[in-house]
């Protein structure tokens, strides 16, 4: 072999040699690659949380998509004839107020949570106006009296009223009339759509906290709220279990006629403000803007202070007797609006 062929079959060989090498390399399998603890710890401590959202009218967690929904006010009767009532459970909040005759009516405010069933629903006053107002809420109504009417108006509100809206209402075949008309959040969300209604509002919330811890809890207790006659007569029984208060109405377990169970309420808010006779009928006017004397009963005891309602355009807060903005827990709250000769009844070991 001559030299040159030789250098020749040696480069050859040295380049087969090499390419082999890489082939390898390229092909081998990898090996798992080890993280030291430090940089494990590292990439655990950088998952992140997903932001919660909560209702704004009672505190509950829920969806972003619930968080942003825009109340709907109902006005319900409490007429003996049309207990138990459909849906309460479900509201966020509800005012109770006395309309004419001592009969009490209900505004309950829909949020976070949708109901199939809601009623029966009567005629709007102007004081329940005043009150949705301050939620920027949805309204809905079966009529009204005349200065109703001329509130719901004259404060723009978001009107759902049954006789221009039936289609969002139904009358229930198992009841007598006028305690028979029922609707849904779907049915009045839907219809408020078709109207081009503002989907979300914007209003100062109520503050939340935590539950009391069972050890700060009393073993038991009670409010009484007297509205007029004993068959408006409210009694709530605190379960410290719960941490919530058990309604009864003039001395019957008050139960939500879709579920069959007892209304159960985290926070029971008493503002005693102006009630007056306005008419031969006996309607009345109600100070819903101002300040009073109020009580707020959560976490088994009671905080005296006082109510404070700067504007229609706002909601009504609780004061302690410091002065500070009493926060209350997450879930259902009833607002008790009473005059200030009427009664509140609880145990002063209580307070
Ligand atoms: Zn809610």
């Amino acid at each position: 072999m001559k030299k040159k062929t030789l250098i020749i079959l040696l480069a050859v060989i040295g380049v087969v040699i090499a390419t082999s090498l890489g082939i390898y390399a390229f092909l081998k399998p990898k090996e798992p690659i080890k993280m030291d603890k430090k940089a494990k710890k590292k990439t655990q401590a950088t998952v992140v949380t997903p932001p919660a959202y909560f209702c704004s009218v009672c505190g509950e967690e829920t969806s972003k998509e619930n968080s942003e929904l825009r109340p709907i006010a109902v006005i319900v009767e409490n007429h003996p004839a049309a207990r138990p009532q459909s849906g309460l459970e479900d509201a966020c909040t509800i005012y109770e107020v006395v309309a004419e005759g001592g009969i009490t009516r209900f505004l309950a405010i829909y949020t976070h949570s949708e109901c199939k069933n809601i009623g029966p629903v009567r005629s709007v006053r102007e004081y329940f106006a005043e009150i949705a107002k301050g939620y920027d809420a949805l309204l809905a109504h079966c009529g009204g009296s005349p200065t109703g009417y001329s509130m719901v108006k004259s404060l723009n509100i978001a009107d759902l009223d049954e006789f221009a809206n039936s289609g969002a209402y139904w009358r229930a075949k198992d009841r007598k009339m006028p305690h028979n008309l029922y609707t849904s959040t779907e049915n009045l969300r839907k219809r408020a759509a078709e109207r081009k209604f503002d989907t979300d509002s914007s209003f100062e919330p109520f503050k939340f906290k935590k539950d009391a811890p069972v050890e700060d809890r009393p073993e038991e207790t009670y409010v009484e709220i007297d509205f007029s006659s004993p068959k408006f007569k409210v009694r709530y029984e605190y379960n410290k279990e719960k941490n919530s208060y058990l309604r009864f109405m003039s001395g019957l377990a008050h139960k939500d006629r879709n579920s069959g169970n007892q209304l159960e309420v985290k926070n029971i808010l008493v503002q005693k403000t102006s009630i007056s006779v306005v008419d031969k009928i006996g309607r009345v006017r109600i100070g819903n803007v101002g300040s009073g004397e109020g009580y707020a009963f959560l976490d088994g005891k009671v905080f005296k202070g006082k109510w404070v309602r700067d504007s229609l355009s706002k909601i009504i807060k609780f004061y302690d007797e410091s002065g500070n903005e009493l926060q209350l827990n997450r879930g259902q709250t009833w607002v008790e609006v009473i005059s200030p000769d009427r009664k509140v009844n609880f145990p002063e070991t209580t307070s």
